[in-house]
């Protein structure tokens, strides 16, 4: 059975997305990859940074939630419903994430047991829920300003199936240096009037 090529193109979104932010929230990416139409799904590998970043003062959960969140909200942004694909798998561990960030050991149990079905109603979880929410609108942010170098990275994967880490990391350089060049042209341009 053959995947639509919308699918196709929605997995390489969800893939390139995770690893965009991965990157962008200073994780070593290893590499992407998105499988052939008969399994219609995609992974990330990646290592946690060592240190805090200098930019980024988020805390190491956070900055994992945020990568988990970005398959799920890239789909929502840029895709039609229904957006199940893998989302119950990123939101168990957006769950995780959040819940070790609070560090309750009551809570992780019944994150284990979290299903699709779950997630709404979790009374529990209001403050968690906030936090998830509060990052997922923080990534929705970032991907939103920097679609169009996670357009040539899902393309990529669409191409290739596999992309190495180094890669994502040269065209992300790629299109931030043609946006400094036009960036600054705009400039030049300002001040010779
Ligand atoms: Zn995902």
């Amino acid at each position: 059975m053959t995947a639509p090529e919308s699918l196709l193109k929605r997995i390489a979104w969800h893939e390139a997305a995770h690893a965009f932010i991965a990157a962008y929230h200073g994780f070593q990416l290893l590499a992407v990859r998105i499988d052939g139409p008969e399994n219609q799904e995609g992974s990330i590998w990646k290592v946690a940074p060592r240190k805090p970043s200098a930019v980024f003062i988020q805390s190491q959960s956070q900055r994992e939630l945020a990568v988990h969140a970005a398959g799920e909200v890239a789909e929502s942004m840029w895709f039609a419903p229904p957006y199940d694909r893998g989302v119950g798998l990123d939101r168990n561990s957006c769950w995780r994430f959040a819940l070790e960030m609070k560090g309750s050991p009551t809570d992780i149990n019944q994150a284990h047991r979290l299903d699709i079905a779950d997630w709404p109603k979790l009374a529990c979880g209001r403050q968690l829920r906030e936090t998830i929410d509060a990052e997922k609108a923080a990534v929705r942010k970032i991907l939103e300003r920097h679609k169009t170098t996670i357009e040539p990275i899902a393309n990529r994967l669409l191409e290739k199936q596999r992309v190495w880490g180094d890669e994502v990391l040269e065209i992300i350089e790629q299109i931030k240096a043609i946006q400094i060049q036009a960036s600054e042209a705009k400039a030049i341009r300002k001040e010779a009037k």
